[in-house]
């Protein structure tokens, strides 16, 4: 049976890859990012036909309100939800300005919150539904430089088993699955030598790799508020 899945930040990197994937398992799929040309390029790319692509930025209420609108306009429900758009603004939380904690907290977290509510109306109404958050090993970890995302990425994680809790008695399960290092656009400027040592299984991982553990928890009816590490035992290592 073909799903509907909506993949926020579906344009480039771990989003792209799951949007990917679950195209190839004959899914349908909306790509969501800021960059409408990107979203429509990434979904035109998808093999198979049907795949839309939509512009929203997820920090605004708005936007999420009037996208979610469209996708039940035009594609009638929401069966999946994966929340993979996410900026990061590395520096030490002295140098780190207001206005980018601001930008990292409005899109990493409350962005998943609003597209988390703004999907439930659909999977309430249809009796079930699947969700993945993507979260970070820094959240469980924490990193110098990154104070603002972690805690980020740790608040999803306290929101992810919350939501697990709230919707298991209607059948919407919500899991989070926390990379490590991933090659993608948001670490290309990473000195991957150095940092692939710290990694016990001795590299980056590909977004590819993550979009498996989102695919499994996705299809897998008897798991609900986990979280799924995919670093490469990263968090092994620290
Ligand atoms: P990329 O920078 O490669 O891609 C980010 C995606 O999110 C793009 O599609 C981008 O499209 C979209 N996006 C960014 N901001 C918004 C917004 N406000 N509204 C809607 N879409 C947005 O990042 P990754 O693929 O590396 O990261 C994906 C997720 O995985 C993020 O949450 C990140 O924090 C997390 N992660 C990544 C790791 C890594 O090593 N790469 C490690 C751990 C976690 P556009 O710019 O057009 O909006």
């Amino acid at each position: 049976m073909s799903r509907l899945c909506v993949v926020v930040g579906g344009s480039r990197g771990i989003g792209q890859a799951v949007a990917s994937l679950l195209a190839e398992k004959s899914q349908r799929v909306v790509v969501v990012s800021r960059n409408l040309d990107a979203a429509r390029a990434a979904a035109a790319s998808l093999p198979g036909a049907d795949h839309i692509g939509l512009n929203c930025d997820v920090s605004s209420e708005q936007d999420v309100q009037r996208t979610f609108e469209q996708i039940l306009r035009e594609c009638g429900n929401v069966d999946y939800l994966i929340n993979a758009a996410g900026i990061s603004r590395d520096a030490l939380l002295a140098r780190t300005r207001p206005e980018d904690m601001m930008s990292i907290l409005h899109t990493n977290l409350l962005g998943t919150m609003l597209t988390c509510r703004a999907s439930l109306r659909s999977m309430l109404q249809n009796r079930g539904g699947a969700i993945v958050n993507i979260g970070s090993v820094v959240g469980l970890k924490g990193n110098v430089g990154q104070t603002v995302y972690s805690a980020s990425k740790a608040g999803l994680q306290g929101f992810t088993l919350s939501l697990a809790k709230e919707v298991a008695p209607r059948n919407i399960r919500v899991n989070l699955v926390a990379p490590g290092l991933i090659r993608t656009d948001m670490t290309a400027a990473l000195d991957e030598d150095e940092l692939k040592r710290a990694v016990p299984l001795g590299r980056f991982g590909e977004p590819r790799d993550v979009a498996h553990a989102v695919h499994f928890l996705l299809e897998t009816p008897y798991v609900t508020g986990q979280v799924l590490l995919v670093d490469g035992g990263l968090r092994l290592a620290s």
